[in-house]
Formats: C-alpha cells, sequence, structure tokens
C-alpha cells in the first residue's frame, strides 16, 4: 500500500501530550497490523537536543544508531516497541544545516535560497525519508511547538504543502486545550476554535480534533466545536487526563481515533486492533497496590523530565513485578553525611543517575557509601556508575582523592578518565560515545542472570570510562569488571558480588525499555529490592 503520513499539530499551549496522542495512534495502528513509525520535528535552532540542559528539554534520549534526540522519542519506543533512528528526529537547525551545505557546494548555483522553496523542500524531504524506505504504512509527524510560533512556521507551510501533493494519504491532526474556568463553573471552547483559525489561515484545515481537557466533554460542546471548525463531529475527540500515559491508547480506541484515521485514508476499518499484550501490562499496572520504594539519587530532581526514561523503565518494571511505583527524588546536592541516613534508611532500592560535571556529586558519594555499608540494592547508571567505582576507591580500596578527570584533573588515582578517542575532540555536539554497542557479560555474573545471557546491547551516551589500569586492584578488593565490550575491552558493566544487588553499567538500560519488553536489568532490579523489602520485613516482625 502506498505510505500514509499523519501530521500531529498542537494549538493554544504547549505540553498537551502530542507526543503520547501519536505514539498511542501508532500503538492502535500497529495493533492492528500495519507497519508504523512517528517522527519529531522540532523548530529550535539547535541541531539536536545534546547539547541542552535538562532543565530546557527535560532528558536527552539516545536511539541506536547513537543520535540524541528529544524525550519524545522514548515514548515512541516505549508505546511502538520499535527502534526510532536519526531519521526521526529533525530541528530546524538540521534542516539548515543541510541546506546551507549544498548552498556551500553550489547545488542552487545562481539561485537565491529562500526560506520557501528550499528550506521547506528539505523539511518535506525529511517528512518523505522514512516513507520512502518502503518499511512503513504509516509515517506519523508530530510538529513540536504550537501553531502559531514564529519558528514553527515553515514546517506548517510544508505539511500544507504535502497535504496538497498527498491527497487522501496525508492527515492533519491538531490537539488543542479546552481550559476550566473554575469561578465561572465552565468549560471554553474559544481557545480551540482562535488555534483551528490560526491553522486554517496557515492553509491547513485539520480532519481530526483531539480537546485536552480535565473535565469530560459534554457531546454537545464536541459538537459545536465541529461546527466551527469544519470537522466532522465523530473526528472530534477528547482527550481527558488520565491516570496513566499508557490508558491513552485504550481512551482513543473508545472514542474511533484508529477507525476514523483508516476511514479518511481509504483503508477499511473493520476489524478491531489486538490489545492483549498491552492490555496485560495495563491490568498488572492498575492493580498493583503494594508499594515498592525507590530512591533516586540525582540533580535534576526538580524536573522529572530530566529523568523520565528511567521512570518510566522503573515503572514497567514494578508493573510486571505486581508492584506500585513509588519513586523519590532524592537532590544529590542536599545530601549529606548527616541525612543521608533519615533519607535512605525507607528505600527497598536506590538508583544514583546518570549526569555530567560536579554539581552534586558529594551527595552520590555520600549515598553510595551508604547504600554499599548498608548493602541496599544500588543501581549505579553511567555517571553513577563511575561515582560507584570513584567511592569504592576512595573508601574500600584506600585510593585518597581517587576521581573522575571531568571533575579533578589532577587527581592522584584517575580511576574513570576520559576515553582515548575522545582526546582530541574539542566540539561538545554529537561527540560523545553514542548509540548501541555490544558487551560480553561473565556468565557468573548478576547482570548474565538478570538478562539470561551473556552477549547483550545497549546504548551509550559518555565521554568518560573505567581506568583499565586499575582492574587489577579493584577485581583484588572485592568490585568486579562483569561486562565489556568485545571490540575495544572498555568496561561497561561492574558489580560487587558479596552485596545483595551491587551493579553499575556505564551504558544506560533505560534506553531499551518498552512495555511489552521491560529492561532485563530494571526487572532484576526491581526483584532485588523487593525480596531486600521482604527481608527487612520478616526481621522486623522477629
Ligand atoms: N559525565 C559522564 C561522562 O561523560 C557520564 C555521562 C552520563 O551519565 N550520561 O562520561
Amino acid at each position: 500500500m502506498e505510505t500514509k503520513y499523519i501530521f500531529v499539530t498542537g494549538g493554544v499551549v504547549s505540553s498537551l501530550g502530542k507526543g503520547i496522542i501519536s505514539s498511542s495512534l501508532a500503538r492502535l495502528l500497529l495493533s492492528r497490523g500495519y507497519r508504523v513509525t512517528i517522527q519529531k520535528f522540532d523548530p529550535y535552532i539547535n541541531i539536536d537536543p545534546g547539547t541542552l540542559n535538562p532543565y530546557e528539554h527535560g532528558e536527552c534520549y539516545v536511539t541506536a544508531d547513537g543520535h540524541e534526540a528529544d524525550l519524545d522519542l522514548g515514548h515512541y519506543e516505549r508505546f511502538t516497541n520499535i527502534q526510532t533512528s536519526r531519521a526521526n528526529n529533525v530541528t530546524t537547525g538540521r534542516i539548515y544545516q543541510s541546506v546551507i551545505d549544498k548552498e556551500r557546494r553550489g547545488d542552487y548555483l545562481g539561485k537565491t535560497v529562500q526560506i520557501i522553496p528550499h528550506i521547506t523542500d528539505e523539511i518535506k524531504r525529511c517528512v518523505k525519508k522514512l516513507g520512502n524506505t518502503g518499511k512503513y504504512d504509516f509515517v506519523i509527524t508530530e510538529i513540536g511547538g504550537t501553531v502559531g510560533d514564529i519558528e514553527s512556521t515553515p514546517f506548517l507551510e510544508a505539511v500544507r504543502q504535502l497535504r496538497w501533493e498527498l491527497g487522501k494519504n496525508a492527515l492533519c491532526i491538531h490537539l488543542t486545550y479546552v481550559p476550566y474556568l473554575k469561578a465561572a463553573k465552565e468549560l471554553k471552547t474559544k481557545p480551540t476554535q482562535h488555534s483551528v483559525k490560526m491553522l486554517q489561515q496557515a492553509g491547513i484545515q485539520p480532519d481530526i480534533l483531539i480537546l485536552r481537557t480535565e473535565k469530560e466533554l459534554p457531546s454537545s460542546m464536541c459538537r459545536k466545536v465541529a461546527q466551527f471548525c469544519n470537522v466532522s463531529p465523530d473526528a472530534v475527540i477528547q482527550s481527558l487526563d488520565a491516570p496513566t500515559i499508557y490508558e491513552v491508547p485504550l481512551m482513543m480506541h473508545a472514542q474511533g481515533l484508529d477507525k476514523i484515521v483508516l476511514e479518511k485514508t481509504g483503508l477499511n476499518a473493520d476489524g478491531e486492533p489486538d490489545l492483549s499484550g498491552w492490555n496485560h501490562f495495563l491490568h498488572k499496572l492498575e492493580t498493583a497496590t503494594e508499594e515498592i520504594r525507590i530512591g533516586l539519587v540525582g540533580k535534576y530532581v526538580e524536573l522529572q523530565d530530566a529523568y523520565k526514561s528511567i521512570s518510566e523503565s522503573l515503572s514497567h518494571a514494578a508493573a510486571y513485578c505486581d508492584k506500585k511505583l513509588r519513586l523519590i527524588y532524592i537532590h544529590s546536592e542536599k545530601l549529606t553525611e548527616e541525612d543521608v541516613d533519615e533519607k535512605l534508611r525507607e528505600m527497598d532500592g536506590v538508583i544514583i543517575a546518570p549526569g555530567f560535571g560536579q554539581r552534586g556529586i558529594e551527595g552520590k558519594f555520600v549515598a553510595l557509601k551508604w547504600c554499599r555499608e548498608h548493602d541496599i540494592p544500588t543501581f549505579g547508571i553511567c555517571l553513577g556508575m563511575q561515582c560507584m567505582v570513584i567511592e569504592y576507591a576512595r573508601n574500600v580500596l584506600g585510593m585518597e582523592g581517587a576521581n573522575s578527570t571531568e571533575m579533578d584533573h589532577a587527581t592522584p588515582y584517575n580511576v574513570i578518565d576520559l576515553m582515548e578517542e575522545q582526546k582530541s575532540i574539542s566540539n561538545l555536539g554529537g561527540t560523545m560515545r553514542l548509540g548501541a554497542y555490544e558487551c560480553e557479560l561473565a556468565p557468573d555474573s548478576l547482570a548474565a542472570k538478570a538478562y539470561g545471557s551473556t552477549k547483550i546491547r545497549e546504548r551509550h551516551r559518555h565521554r568518560f570510562e573505567f581506568n583499565d589500569n586499575f582492574r587489577d586492584r579493584f577485581e583484588e578488593g572485592g568490585m568486579r569488571c562483569v561486562g565489556r565490550n568485545p571490540e575495544t575491552g572498555l568496561v561497561e558493566v561492574v558489580e560487587v558480588p558479596g552485596k545483595r544487588w551491587f551493579i553499575g553499567t556505564q551504558y544506560h538500560p533505560e534506553y531499551q525499555s518498552t512495555v511489552l519488553h521491560p529492561n532485563p536489568l530494571f526487572v532484576a532490579f526491581i526483584k532485588a529490592a523487593i525480596a531486600y523489602e521482604h527481608e527487612r520485613l520478616a526481621i522486623h516482625n522477629d
């Protein structure tokens, strides 16, 4: 069949959840047997979000092919279980870079290079790139930002042109917000009407409207919106606040979103999507009542989107273990020897978060020392793993002042050091060790037991690594290097065998945990936390 292109735009305000709506629609179409991919177009000038502070746009996600991407791609993968790539996330910066490169090469020789047609043509080329591979029946394109933003204008113009060119093979879903005014006790559709007008001014007539709301909309109101906005009444769908994002596909299906999309793109809309695996997960997620308490020690705790993939991975793992996740964010900058006991005492397991730079690092060492001495299931991820190594060096192996050269160039024990290939690189953007790499695990390690395999592949994002010169001292002192890259020998996993569960990974397992395939290491960590909780209860009840 010819590839169908679905554009998802947003109006009124940002943060309405275009990513979740796109992912939910993809889930429904996949469950009906179609091949689907989702891509995100971000209107900012950065080439990718890799250089952005997490306070700006939340977590930076990493694709298997080593692209630093918007966190929405994490949602896409978690919902669809299908890997994304560099082609799935394009920014204004990338579009301009490629047009300017072509101009310098002389590709436009003689022509004035302009937003229309050159920038819009480049956007259109990127929109169709995935469709042209022949691998997808549906390409869902989420346009970042809000209609009316100056930055997103060229993207909307490209969508307008594409809809004209593609005819029935393209449609536009517009997501807006219907606020509830408490004082007036009224839901207001005016912002939606304005936002659709603005889209129409850009030459785009939405086919489907999805209205985000905190209160159920009466059907008369949906009909009114339909009438004002030239949309058929059955194509006005409401998206009420959901107890979990994983319920949204079901809410959309109940209102026929998948059916309407199929009908409007000329496909057979009979039959039902097979959501059995999804429902199995959701049932577990929603019926679990016993809590499992996990502490996440990091420096971006004010903004929980900064650790999105970790919190979602934990929630998947907890659900499959029939537990309700209670994730407690612990600010690493505020954690001290004096209050660590009080802050960590109630935890069943502790995660030491990834990150960059000095800020908050001492709190991570304090947490790690406490966790190690109290033998609590502990999971260090990337910088968290590096901190595990440093803390062990300082407090167990007697290497006073041990550090990573990221924090201290002059450390007498550079147990974490810059990777050889990083030493000559000065640019910050896109130059880390990025993407999926193989790792070989020691057969008798806890990590191998968790994965049920000694050969794994996980995604990376870092510049520094375990310094192999110190390996013997660590191994003799009780910390084992149990995972290695088979080609380079880089240490990817460490563990302390005498402990209940004390594992650090140089890679980020959270980038590869999906609803249908939770990451085995997170599941093993939650299981260890459950076992520890049981042990504590048993002692307590004695
Ligand atoms: N800052 C560390 C490095 O670059 C860890 C990075 C991370 O946690 N993602 O190696």
